[in-house]
């Protein structure tokens, strides 16, 4: 009988233990792991419609030798190309707080530069009928420009984008053996862009930028599972995937930058709180209560 109660006492101090006790970024993984949705067969006009894709798994992107961040080269730079308004300048501002968080790096945004000195060559969009910058001389620019102590530097632009002359536009794109990448947020307002109603616009650059970055660090496409890293077609391709990365693109991150995941899933969510967005928060405040089962 008293061996039993011994028994009991020991066993509810572990069981008190164990839940104040942080689990460490392996267990997290774990965790995570069993809230990863499996990819549902893709349609017409699906990204995986019309491209084969072969995932990498993260013993593939640790083979690959990815691009790391060091104590040398350990910022992420933001290079605002072009006219915003002062709603979209906000947004930008805002997209730099939460590319910190979720990079757990420093972010810093660079002076503004004038498209006349990126010289991008520009054409009307056959369809809208408005003015779109090409990618590629944006990144040349920006290869000889990003600073000796920059991990990765990401343009962001208001204006529309187009790869080469067959695609219509692009949202952001990324060279990223050469750690640069551009988004655009020109696509992202549903109405007219304010103070008061930023979210949407917001919701949608944290998205693609932190998609970019995670290229830039050698991360390839997600086909292990509904993710950030899903290639995306269209606009409500990628409002349909949520903000949040698999177990496996997670651990990819993790590795690479070394964060501590319940801290950063924390900062996130009171991130997500702050700027109301509520489904984002409603993922991570989920995958905090799957680490804390
Ligand atoms: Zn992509
Ligand atoms: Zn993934």
């Amino acid at each position: 009988m008293r061996i039993s109660v011994l028994f009991i006492l020991f066993f509810i101090s572990f069981a008190g233990l164990t839940q104040s006790s942080k689990p460490d970024n392996k267990h997290c993984i774990l965790y995570l792991q069993k809230r990863d949705v499996p990819l549902e067969k893709p349609q017409a006009g699906d990204w995986l419609y019309h491209h084969a894709e072969k995932g990498q798994t993260f013993e593939q992107y640790v083979q690959s030798k990815p691009v790391k961040a060091s104590a040398l080269r350990n910022t992420i730079y933001i290079l605002p190309i072009g006219n915003f308004t002062k709603a979209e300048w906000r947004v930008v501002q805002f997209t730099a707080d939460y590319l910190q968080l979720f990079f757990d790096r420093t972010v810093k945004v660079l002076p503004k530069t004038e498209a006349t000195m990126v010289l991008p060559a520009q054409r009307r969009n056959p369809n809208t009928d408005e003015e779109q910058w090409l990618t590629t001389p944006i990144l040349d620019y920006l290869e000889k420009k990003i600073p000796t102590d920059g991990v990765v530097m990401m343009a962001m632009t208001a204006s529309d984008l187009y790869p080469s002359p067959d695609y219509n536009f692009v949202f952001g794109i990324a060279r990223t053996q050469q750690r640069v990448g551009i988004s655009s947020l020109h696509r992202y307002s549903d109405s007219e862009l304010d103070s008061t109603h930023y979210q949407k616009c917001l919701e949608r650059l944290i998205k693609t930028s932190s998609h970019e970055i995670t290229h830039m660090l050698s991360v390839k496409h997600c086909i292990a599972a509904v993710c950030l890293m899903n290639g995306s077609n269209s606009l409500s391709e990628s409002d349909r995937r949520p903000n949040r990365l698999c177990s496996s693109c997670l651990h990819k991150l993790q590795w690479n930058l070394q964060f501590n995941i319940p801290e950063r899933l924390e900062k996130l969510a009171a991130y997500f709180k702050r700027h109301k967005l509520q489904i984002d928060l409603s993922f991570e405040e989920a995958d905090i209560r799957a680490i804390k089962e």
